[in-house]
């Protein structure tokens, strides 16, 4: 059994605190380590360290550290693979999904390799008579990023390559069910030329993070996680005055409209509701068929693609969708599609049973669900269930849909299927959701634009990365300037005015 610890001061660290949990790999169901879960001790130890290192680090030129930041995304690019390897392993997904993570993450290092530009500020001449302004965005100090089990090298990259291109030390707290990939990629940040502090990773849980909530040298949090935890984090973080950005949970509806191209619909409800075993916070969870009509031909062209799902481990390559991430996830998922045939909706396709590949007797398989007269009063639709089970919820018309979609609590992700530009068009500017795909099932973000949900799904002023992220991660300052000229000046006692 190896454990599985820290890496803090550019090094790997074991854990000391005596604590520690298994990390299992969902494909066999069995623990060949442990993760190490940081005392608060530990976690003054990295942010003392970040603290040491910000006055530097914060200093530094912009393009020196977009430098290091190059050579840490050549690495990403010719070590995919390796990483790659870690995240199946401890997660479940195939390979190329995990590639498909890496390269969304590698895009917000591309994007903050672009610091020196994002980092301009402005200048006013002339603000008064020999008087000019100018305001600079500056780095906010040491912060933390606390990440979900589900992707975990995309959601740790959406936030430590624009907070250290801004110029902040970075302590990242990952998932302690994926702690690996986080590991990896701080060994490389090293070998690319971070000086030491400016990025640990400390492996931990509550007890972790709720010293980095408490910590007063912690100038901001960023969060990615379920719904209850985020609104803890934003709550404890914001009262003890820290900025927080806190993205929680999701529950992501599609409108097939009765005019939609229905392979289309059906081939993107698949990728989005199954890939990646339904793990994703963007995953498509809810179809809403306009019409009895456009109902019964999409759930006709479903059926046979989800029994048709290839079903197994990462390691073999005609896998479509993998193993959930733990046993009691698993568990999970079954009681919420038991409970949704107990409160009345009709299970058309039951994964429950499914009987997992020889060898893989131990893994937390389920197969493809599909659950057809959901309502929205059963706990199918209200609950997020994070599993690969499509609900659908039957509307008359496309108010009826549109309905049903803004009384969600959740406003992560949405999105709709029509030919029709006009009632596209209204649902986009009129859907209280924050990333809107039409005839796009996972509408997420390039890195240049920002990630982040309404509503229940985000707690906070800012979305991730892209612009959003630079102004997360910086504080504006503005600074005016007069210089001796030789002309006489005099006191004045009323309120500067530069007329
Ligand atoms: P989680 O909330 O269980 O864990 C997230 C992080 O919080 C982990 O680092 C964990 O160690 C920590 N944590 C867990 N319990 C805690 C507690 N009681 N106090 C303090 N910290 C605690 O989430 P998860 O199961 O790892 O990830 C799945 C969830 O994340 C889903 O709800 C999914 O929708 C959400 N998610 C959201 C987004 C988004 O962008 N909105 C992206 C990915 C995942």
């Amino acid at each position: 059994m190896t454990e599985i610890g820290h890496f803090i001061a550019n090094a790997p660290l074991a854990g000391t605190s005596g604590r520690s949990q298994p990390v299992y790999n969902p494909a066999t169901g069995q623990s060949n380590s442990s993760v190490a879960l940081a005392s608060a001790a530990e976690v003054d130890h990295a942010v003392a360290l970040a603290v040491a290192a910000f006055p530097a680090w914060g200093r530094t030129p912009p393009l020196r550290r977009a430098r290091i930041l190059g050579k840490f995304k050549t690495m990403l690019e010719t070590r995919a693979d390796d990483l790659a390897k870690v995240i199946s392993a401890e997660h479940g997904k195939t390979h190329d999904d995990a590639l498909g993570e890496i390269t969304r993450g590698l895009e917000v290092v591309e994007f903050a390799i672009g610091a020196p530009t994002l980092l301009k500020g402005e200048i006013t001449e002339n603000v008064g008579t020999g008087v000019d302004s100018h305001s600079m965005r500056q780095a906010l100090g040491v912060v933390a990023g606390i990440t979900p089990f589900n992707f975990p090298a995309m959601v740790p990259m959406w936030m430590f390559p624009v907070a250290l291109a801004c110029g902040n030390c970075f302590v990242l707290k990952p998932s302690e069910r994926t702690p690996s990939a986080a590991l990896m990629m701080a060994e490389w940040l090293a070998e690319a030329g971070l000086p030491e502090g400016v990025f640990s990773v400390v492996q931990g849980d509550r007890e972790a993070v709720d010293r980095l909530l408490a910590h007063p040298d912690v100038k901001a949090i960023s969060f990615v996680g379920s719904t209850p935890i985020a609104r803890h984090v934003y709550t404890t973080g914001t009262a003890n005055g820290k900025r927080v950005q806190a993205l929680g949970g999701a529950k992501n509806h599609a409108i097939i409209m009765p005019d939609a191209d229905l392979d289309m619909a059906t081939d993107a409800l698949m990728g989005a509701a199954y890939g990646s075993a339904g793990e994703r916070c963007m995953a498509i969870s809810v179809a809403v068929p306009v019409g009895e009509e456009t109902a019964n031909r999409l759930i006709e062209k479903l059926v046979p693609k989800i029994e048709a799902l290839k079903i197994g481990p990462a390691s073999d390559t005609a896998t479509e969708m993998g193993p959930l991430v733990t046993a009691a996830h698993l568990e999970k998922v079954r009681s919420l599609v038991d409970k949704g045939e107990a409160e009345g909706a009709k299970l058309v396709v039951d994964g429950r049973g499914f009987a997992a590949p020889q060898g893989y007797e131990g893994g937390y398989f389920i197969g493809g669900t599909l659950l057809d007269n959901v309502t929205p009063d059963m706990t199918v639709w209200k609950d997020e269930i994070f599993g690969p089970v499509l609900s659908v919820v039957r509307a008359g018309d496309y108010k009826e849909a549109a309905d049903i979609v803004a009384q969600h609590e959740y406003g992560n992700g949405v999105a709709i299927f029509t030919r029709d530009g006009n009632a596209a068009r209204t649902f986009a500017q009129e859907v209280e959701v924050g990333m809107v795909g039409i005839n796009v099932p996972i509408p997420v973000p390039m890195a240049f634009h920002s990630f982040g949900g309404w509503k229940a799904s985000l707690f906070g002023d800012h979305h991730m990365h892209g612009p959003e992220g630079v102004r997360f991660y910086t504080r504006l300052k503005t600074i005016t300037t007069r210089w001796p000229s030789g002309v006489p000046t005099a006191a004045e006692f009323v309120m500067p005015t530069m007329g």
